[in-house]
């Protein structure tokens, strides 16, 4: 009887370790075989522009996503869309995530999982370098540029009825800019650290007054959607910082 006992013991060890093998393996085997396809902007540099030398879309979110993806050994496939489409196909399922200086806010957060933030910026008020304006109360009877889907978008229609003016939009950062410097738009409201970077390199632009609701960017999935894709972000974001080659990638676009 005893031996009865035993070996059955045995048989069921075995067959649970068996179990146990095969559903280790089947997850290790669905991991490396999926390559993610990730969504940013096309013309928010520091974080994602166009290098026409190289002709690859570079920037702070592209170094982080590729030194991420190597120190948590996934890989992924980069599409530069457009940030308000970027947001659009994760939201259709037909990307896995976005990384494009994407502010977390409560709003988002009710459609979209987050990452840990991994940079600090607000918005700013944008007009031309020559411009008298000085703030808000300026835009009375304007017309100010926003971008689609972004924050700078909300702030300028949220605060539009108070100080009377009125709001055209535009797909991309580059034509809100354009649509000033034309003279069709007087402002706009960009996040602070992309001004500035663009008006470095030559834009004739200028800022006006204080940062606007200073938050963090952070990298996003559909809400309750690759979970896994948020703790391999926040681990591998986790490494890069502790190595130094988060300060590397800041530091090579002049943070
Ligand atoms: N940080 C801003 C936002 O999340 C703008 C992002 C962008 O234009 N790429 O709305």
């Amino acid at each position: 009887m005893k031996k009865i006992f035993a070996l059955v013991l045995a048989i069921l060890m075995v067959a649970s370790l068996a179990a146990c093998g095969t559903a280790t393996d089947t997850a290790t085997a669905d991991e490396t075989a999926k390559v993610y396809t990730i969504v940013s902007d096309n013309a928010f540099a520091p974080f994602e522009s166009y290098d026409n030398e190289s002709g690859e879309y570079v920037g702070i979110d592209m170094d982080i996503m590729k030194a991420i993806a190597e120190d948590q050994g996934f890989e992924y496939n980069m599409m530069n869309v457009g940030f308000d489409p970027a947001l659009a196909k994760v939201q259709a399922g037909q990307a896995d995530a976005v990384i494009a200086g994407m502010t977390i806010n409560d709003e988002r957060k009710e459609i979209f999982d987050f990452s840990e933030g991994y940079f600090e910026d607000g918005q700013v008020m944008v007009v031309a370098k020559d411009s008298d304006i000085d703030s808000l109360d300026d835009l009375k009877g304007k017309v100010v540029a926003t971008k689609n889907g972004t924050m700078g978008a909300e702030y300028a229609n949220e605060n539009k009825d108070q100080y009377g003016y009125t709001t055209k939009a535009f797909e991309g950062s580059n034509e809100q800019y354009q649509a000033i410097i034309n003279g069709n738009c007087v402002a706009c409201f960009e996040d602070y650290t992309v001004i500035v970077d663009a008006i470095k390199n030559g834009v004739e632009l200028k800022t006006v007054g204080d940062k606007i609701n200073p938050s963090y960017y952070g990298f996003a999935v559909k809400k309750g959607t690759n979970a896994e894709l948020i703790t391999k972000f926040n681990a591998g974001l986790a490494n890069i910082k502790e190595n130094g080659k988060y300060d590397e990638i800041l530091a090579k676009y002049g943070m």
